[in-house]
């Protein structure tokens, strides 16, 4: 496994153009972008300003117009729809704002599923999944359904989910956006906990600057466009994230 602190992300003016009848809409104006492995990055900017798309690039959701995109040395960009299928299917976890559970699954049953998806034995599966949640303060909800939980607690089952598949890369949409704002506060807290304990890597969007300061990077973009990378008081002890400066 490599270390913590090279690259695991990089772009290269990658840009994403979105053509609505006669009208272009840039959403990505060639970004470069490095995101070192075991850092935590929070990509702030007002609505519009392409902080969702850079997310679905970055997760192979979604293909780039232009420019590169590497994670762990392979080139997103050059994927096929069945390589992009399987590199989010075993090397991304992401987390949502609406939870996205199963609500007729247990918390258990949830977080258990997307193994199945890789082929892990059901012993293994519950093993795994029961282990997550219980890392989450959760060992008490496993056979609870998500309307059996609190707001919180459902993104806990969340993240669990995003967990139990031991993803390269973890990506947050907004993951507090439908939690108050204390219950907000925990889970970032939580977040880092998480992402310390497991050397991870994790991307979050938000739109809120207070919530982005959790994290140790803040990557500020506007119109497709980084305008700014601040360091926050955390990232003493985390590797560095860094935009490269592309000819023009
Ligand atoms: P953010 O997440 O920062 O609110 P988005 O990345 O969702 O912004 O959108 C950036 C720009 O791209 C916006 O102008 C948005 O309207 C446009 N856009 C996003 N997705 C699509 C799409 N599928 N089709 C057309 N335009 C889109
Ligand atoms: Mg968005």
């Amino acid at each position: 496994m490599p270390a913590v602190g090279e690259p695991l992300v990089q772009t290269r003016d990658l840009s994403k153009i979105f053509r609505v009848g006669d009208s272009r809409v840039v959403a990505l104006n060639r970004v470069n972008l490095t995101i070192p492995r075991g850092s935590f990055t929070a990509v702030v900017g007002t609505s519009g300003s392409g902080k969702s798309t850079l997310l679905n690039m970055l997760g192979g959701l979604e293909k780039p117009t232009a420019g590169e995109v590497f994670v762990a040395g392979q080139p997103l960009h050059r994927f096929s729809e069945s390589q992009l299928v399987t590199y989010r299917r075993e090397q991304v976890g992401f987390i949502f704002q609406s939870f996205n559970l199963l609500p007729q699954l247990t918390a258990l049953d949830n977080v258990a599923l997307p193994l199945s998806f890789r082929g892990i034995p059901k012993r293994t599966r519950q093993a795994r999944a029961r282990a997550v949640l219980a890392q989450l303060g959760l060992a008490g909800h496993l056979h609870h359904k998500p309307t059996q939980l609190s707001g919180g607690q459902q993104q806990r089952v969340g993240i669990a989910r995003a967990l139990a598949v031991q993803p390269t890369l973890v990506f947050a949409d907004e993951p507090t956006g439908n939690l108050d704002s204390r219950t907000s506060e925990e889970t970032l807290t939580l977040f880092r906990a998480v992402i310390r304990r497991f050397q991870q890597t994790w991307i979050m969007v938000t739109h809120d600057r207070h919530l982005a300061s959790f994290a140790d990077t803040i990557v500020s973009i506007g119109d497709g466009r980084i305008t700014d990378i601040t360091q926050t008081e955390h990232a003493q002890t985390a590797p560095a994230v860094a935009t490269q400066k592309v000819a023009p």
